[in-house]
């Protein structure tokens, strides 16, 4: 195992508290029941920090706070301008503690340092820039009425919005919701997940430093039917921003039926990668590796059904799973990681099921198919990359989200094959296609039902790109101006003149 990266004094100040508190109305608060509950070092098993749980009470303390902020004009007196600076106050100091989060990052989710160092972070004040961008461009408009009247438009913030995030990019997940919400203007009740609240937390510091307002912001660690129930019912908030499974996101749906909170849900996928036989081949497997091994395949738009061209399917197969063999497994810390333990143990016992249902179902695993017991993995959350083949796109396997680096690779006949299999699934987030046909890449790519397609790359993000789902995948786009749309509501003024 290579040297661990050194953990920063304020790394260990941080996870060493006796409690993390939660933020409300900009106070570090304990829980109203007293109530802590344990992080874990997915690396480990062992207990990372002590966090309030949050609860109801809880968060009707932080709703009360998002409303009073909102409603008596305290965060909309702030200009346009200032808010632009103080959104890039934000940025600056996530990358001014970039290190530090990071390593906080890696310690809670087990995700590899060079992925949480040079993209979770990095992306999330990013996104903070991108919508610090957007608070001065955010325009109403004149329309074309009789002339005896003069109606316009304005645009504003939809008001307290409950978010709530999954655990797989902590930080940036904040950043994808906090960022569009505060732009345009609302406030805000963040509920991270119960599995990686740290980041969420060191955040909730770093928003106060650049001077956002008490109330304007409140981070309310704890668990999802409990928090995250009493969020998404809780009558003072306004809108609700999920990201997450599939169940979850239906029961949202159902929940907030009887409110007409406005909702947006990014939801879970089952994504296809089509690789044609006449694409680079080096390119696609890295690109299919990328696809599925990124945290450890812990990703809402993994391309874990794989679809190779008949005439490839065993070449590519083969060499996807020695490149793969290759990538080393271990410690998120370890600098030389490229994909580190599951998140949980939950996690770790749902993959390792998925594994046994697919080798039940005849899949074959090339490589892995197994959890990883190597000497100082026995007590992490390891699972070991897996390539199965012998997959058909009707098997568990292939229709329900695994979410642990284990990918299926199934064989196409044609063009029309690909589109017909990709297709075949509840889902519809992302996909990817290789190929080095561009008539063929243009009508695959509109073709697929998905919300993100990437041709002859994957994983790639921007925040001016929107992102979401089709189908059971969600609805509401994140990123971009898209998100302006969702946390804001048009109002139509009318004067007579
Ligand atoms: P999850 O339950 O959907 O968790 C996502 C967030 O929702 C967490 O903050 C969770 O809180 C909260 N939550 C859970 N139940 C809730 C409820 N009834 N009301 C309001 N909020 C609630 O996901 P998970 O259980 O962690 O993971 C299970 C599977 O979901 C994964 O294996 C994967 O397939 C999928 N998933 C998808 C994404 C994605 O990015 N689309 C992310 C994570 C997981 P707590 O964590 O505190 O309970
Ligand atoms: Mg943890």
């Amino acid at each position: 195992m290579g040297a661990a990266v050194q953990l920063q004094s304020a790394v260990e100040r941080f996870v060493s508290a006796p409690v993390r508190k939660m933020l409300i109305d900009g106070k570090w608060v304990e829980a109203a029941s007293g109530k802590t509950f344990e992080t874990i070092n997915p690396a480990t098993g062992q207990v990372l920090a002590r966090v309030a749980e949050g609860d109801k009470e809880d968060i009707d303390r932080a709703a009360r706070a998002a409303r009073r902020t909102f409603d008596d004009g305290r965060w909309a007196r702030f200009n346009p301008g200032e808010r632009q600076r103080l959104l890039l106050k934000i940025a600056d100091l996530i990358d001014a503690n970039g290190d530090e989060l990071a390593q906080l990052e890696t310690l809670d989710n087990g995700k590899p340092f060079m992925e949480s160092r040079h993209v979770d972070i990095p992306a999330a004040a990013e996104t903070f820039r991108y919508y610090a961008g957007w608070v001065t461009k955010i325009y109403g408009e004149t329309n074309p009425s009789d002339a005896a009247f003069f109606n316009f438009t304005l645009r504003e913030p939809v008001g307290v919005c409950g978010q709530i995030i999954p655990w797989n990019f902590p930080l940036l997940m904040c950043a994808w919701k906090l960022a569009p919400a505060l732009a345009c203007g609302n406030t805000c009740v963040l509920k991270p997940a119960e599995q990686t609240p740290l980041t969420a937390l060191r955040l909730g510091e770093l928003l106060l430093e650049a001077g956002v307002p008490a109330g304007v912001v409140n981070i309310v660690p704890g668990f999802g039917p409990t928090a995250g129930g009493a969020l998404v019912r809780h009558p003072m908030v306004d809108k609700i921003a999920f990201t997450g499974s599939t169940e979850v996101g239906k029961e949202i749906h159902r929940e907030t039926a009887s409110t007409l909170k406005r909702v947006s849900l990014e939801l879970g996928g089952k994504s296809p990668n089509i690789v044609f036989s006449d694409a680079d081949m080096d390119a696609a497997v890295q690109g299919a590796l990328l696809g599925v091994f990124f945290c450890a395949g812990q990703v809402c738009c993994a391309g874990t059904r794989l679809f190779v061209e008949q005439k490839t399917h065993d070449e590519f197969a083969d060499k996807l799973a020695k490149t793969a063999a290759g990538m080393k497994q271990g410690p998120g810390l370890d600098p030389e990681t490229r994909i580190g333990p599951l998140v949980s143990q939950e996690q770790l016992e749902r993959v390792t099921g998925y594994l046994e249902v697919g080798k039940k179902e005849g899949a074959k695993a090339l490589i892995g198919g197994e959890r990883n017991t190597a000497k100082g993995l026995e007590k992490g959350y390891y699972v070991k990359p897996t390539v199965f083949t012998g997959v058909r796109n009707d098997m568990k396997i292939a229709r329900e989200e695994i979410f642990g680096p284990v990918v299926s690779v199934i064989p196409f006949k044609d063009e029309n094959d690909a589109v017909l299999q990709g297709n075949d699934t509840a889902y519809g987030l992302a996909a990817g296609v290789w190929t080095r046909d561009v008539s063929k890449a243009h009508r695959v790519a509109r073709a697929i039902r998905a919300g993100t397609v990437w041709v002859n790359c994957y994983n790639v993000f921007d925040p001016s790109s929107p992102f979401g789902g089709y189908k059971e995948s969600g609805y509401g786009r994140e990123l971009g101006r898209y998100a302006v749309d969702l946390y804001t509501q048009v109002k139509s003024v009318w004067l007579q003149i």
